[in-house]
Order: C-alpha cells, then sequence, then structure tokens
C-alpha cells in the first residue's frame, strides 16, 4: 500500500508561495463546474470584475491566464513583440533579467538599463536610452522585484515611457494585492501577476491586463504569436464577457474558483485596508529586524513591506539557519538568488501572511536560531521595536 499524501505543515514566510489563505483553500475543494457551462461563465465574469478592481484598472482585457507567474511574463512578451522589434528592460534583479531571456526568445532586440541588485532603476537612464534608440516598441520595468525586495517607482517612468509612444510593461507578480499596482491612473499598457504571492492562492494563474492601446498594438500584429497556448487572439474569445466563449483549452476550474475566492477577500477588506496592513507588518518587521542588529539590503524609501532582504550577518551560515528555521519551527523563509546567493534571507509578508502574528513569530524564531549560531542578540528588542509600529 502506498502512503496517503501528507506532507508537513508549514509556514510560507519566504518568496512564495505563501500561505493559502482558509477560504480560498475551502473554495478549492468545492465540485466542477463544465468550462462552457453558464454557472462557470458567470463565475468567470465575476472573476474579471474583481480583477479590474483589484488592479485598479477599467480594462477590458484583463483575464487569468493557465499557469504559474512566468507564463503571464510570456503572455505578455509573446503578444506584444514580433521578431524584430525593440524592446528597452530595466534589469535591477533576477525577474528583470528573465524579462530579458523571454523577450529575446521572441525575437526582440533587447537593451538593457541596469542598476545594481537592491536599488531602483533611474527614469533618466530609461529617457536617455529611448532617445538614442529610436522605435522602442516596449519598455519593461519589474514593479515589486522579489529577488531583492525593492519596490519600483512607475510614474515618472510611465510618462517618460509615454512621450516616446512606448508601450510600458510592469512585472506585477509580487505587487498585485500588496501594494497600488494603480494601472490606470500609472498608465501601465500591460501588466502581469500571479496567484501565489499577495493573492493568497496556490500558484497556478497568472492575472494579466492590457490596455486599449496594448490591445490595438497586438490586434495590427503582422505574424501570427508564436505559443498556440498563450495567444490572446483566441484566448480572449473565452475570456470575454461579450464574446461567444469559444473553447480554447479548458480552464483550470479549481484553480479559478480560488482566485475568485483570493480577490473577493481582498475586496471586501477594502483595497486601502489591505495596502495599509502590509505597510504596517512591513514596518514593524523592518524595525524589528534592525533592532536585532540586522541590516536591510534596501535603502527604506524603496523598500517593499511584502518582500524583506535581510543581509546575512558576517559568520552565519545562510543553509543553517533556514534549516534551522524549517526543521523548529516548520518556517520557511527565502535565500538570496543569483549575485545575492549567500548574501541575503528573503522574508515575505504576502497577503494572508501579512498579520501581525506572522511577524511576531518570525522575529522570535529567528532571534532564537541566531542565537544559536552565536549571534548576539538582547532578548527581546526586536519584539519591542515591532511591537511599537504593530498598532500603528
Ligand atoms: C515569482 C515571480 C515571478 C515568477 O512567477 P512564477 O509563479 O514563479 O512563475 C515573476 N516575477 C516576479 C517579480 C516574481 O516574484
Amino acid at each position: 500500500m502506498i502512503n496517503e499524501l501528507l506532507p508537513p505543515k508549514r509556514i510560507l514566510m519566504g518568496p512564495g508561495p505563501s500561505d493559502v489563505h482558509p477560504h480560498v483553500l475551502k473554495s478549492m475543494v468545492t465540485p466542477l463546474l463544465g468550462h462552457l457551462d453558464p454557472a462557470f461563465l458567470t463565475i468567470m465574469d465575476e472573476t474579471m470584475e474583481l480583477l479590474r478592481q483589484v488592479y485598479q484598472t477599467k480594462n477590458k482585457a484583463t483575464m487569468a491566464m493557465s499557469g504559474t507567474g512566468s507564463a503571464g511574463m510570456e503572455t505578455v512578451f509573446v503578444n506584444l513583440i514580433e521578431p524584430g522589434d525593440k524592446v528597452l528592460i530595466g534589469v535591477n534583479g533576477l525577474f528583470g533579467e528573465r524579462m530579458v531571456d523571454v523577450a529575446e526568445r521572441c525575437g526582440a532586440e533587447v537593451i538593457q538599463v541596469k542598476a545594481p541588485w537592491g536599488q531602483i532603476i533611474d527614469p533618466q537612464q530609461i529617457k536617455e536610452m529611448l532617445q538614442q534608440h529610436k522605435n522602442i516598441k516596449v519598455v519593461a520595468v519589474v514593479h515589486a522585484e522579489t529577488s531583492t525586495g525593492v519596490r519600483q517607482p512607475l510614474e515618472e517612468i510611465s510618462h517618460i515611457v509615454h512621450e516616446h509612444e512606448a508601450l510600458f510593461v510592469c512585472d506585477m507578480v509580487t505587487s498585485l494585492g500588496g501594494c497600488p499596482t494603480d494601472i490606470d491612473q500609472v498608465g501601465v499598457d500591460a501588466a502581469y501577476s500571479g496567484t501565489q504571492k499577495c493573492l493568497s492562492a496556490p500558484p497556478g494563474l497568472a492575472p494579466v491586463t492590457f490596455s486599449a492601446r496594448a490591445v490595438d498594438v497586438m490586434a495590427k500584429r503582422k505574424q501570427k504569436v508564436q505559443s498556440w497556448y498563450l495567444d490572446l487572439s483566441m484566448i480572449q474569445a473565452y475570456w470575454s464577457e461579450d464574446s461567444e466563449r469559444f473553447y480554447h483549452h479548458t480552464a483550470p476550474i479549481t484553480m479559478i474558483y480560488s482566485l475568485r475566492e483570493a480577490l473577493r477577500l481582498i475586496v471586501n477588506e477594502g483595497l486601502e485596508n489591505v495596502f495599509a496592513r502590509h505597510k504596517r507588518y512591513g514596518d514593524s518587521l523592518h524595525a524589528g529586524l534592525e533592532a536585532m542588529g540586522l541590516s536591510l539590503l534596501v535603502e527604506k524609501e524603496h523598500r517593499l513591506s511584502q518582500l524583506t532582504s535581510v543581509n546575512i550577518p558576517e559568520g552565519v551560515d545562510d543553509l543553517a539557519v533556514r534549516k534551522r528555521l524549517l526543521e523548529k519551527y516548520s518556517l520557511e523563509i527565502g535565500g538570496g538568488l543569483g549575485e545575492l546567493k549567500g548574501k541575503v534571507w528573503r522574508i515575505g509578508l504576502m497577503g494572508y501572511n501579512a498579520r501581525q502574528e506572522n511577524v511576531t513569530y518570525m522575529l522570535a524564531a529567528l532571534e532564537d536560531v541566531l542565537k544559536e549560531e552565536n549571534c548576539n542578540i538582547e532578548h527581546g528588542v526586536a519584539l519591542q521595536a515591532a511591537e511599537k509600529l504593530m498598532n500603528k
């Protein structure tokens, strides 16, 4: 006999996946509907409307692609880019690098604007590149760089991009549901996200949104989108309130239930309250970590609340600490990626996990485990500093 599947219970406070909200888990044990059942189409319509609210947009072309956040990234690039198009990408972390790879695979001529990992992309450098290279079609940046914990300001870049009549693309995988995305107000032409970060649903769907300008650019393509699965010209006929709803591929029904429930919870709490909650507990985590004597990778002004990179103190064993947190506290945090491997830990406070008890548990567990590693930390200082900001 093969044992029943019984994974250990963890607290997921790394860079994603993050813990799924209990109501979202519950939504996933409901019976299936057929993907063309009118009852299911209604659920899709509701999901689209909720997605617009959470993305803060009126964009008609707002839907959930099948696949994880990276499928969202691929969707945006394969649909907007044709071979030979020029694309300008801001690279200040792993996900910027991934966009470069994806855009190159679409046959784009990619120009990069770089910043050190842990810093923002400088809008002036984007401006210079747009002046230097003519006919750049798309400019893309990562709004919430999960590999570093940087929050990229978007308004100024958006302004510059539109002055040059390019399309503005943002990776919002870790920002959606964690901080304002303001698609319409900022003027983002295409964005993609994932369900497993601040939406507190399992990995499996990639919400995307496209402005009317982006839809127009796609409509004028000369060549077919090279990906059949991600081709929006066909997918839009299924994910659209007023089309005949043609079958393209079988929608992942259960995942769409989970997304609808996750979005419902966010909208019911109120977007502003959700953002304020992330900010409050992010600030309090930061204060606690600093009181413990740890330093953070990103300067205060550009820090995300939902993902924090902590510099690993000299002489402390990265893997040993993460292993101990997992074994002793069942607590998962992330290690560094790319050039930050072995240099930082990444702590997530995403969606459902952006709560007081998670901050308290994290600080207490980390203090204990770091003491085992012979770090000299005064007992309780982290919690004291964190608590000061918790009820503000
Ligand atoms: C997680 C993440 C992705 C990739 O999402 P997957 O769900 O792992 O495919 C892309 N961009 C950013 C900023 C992310 O945090």
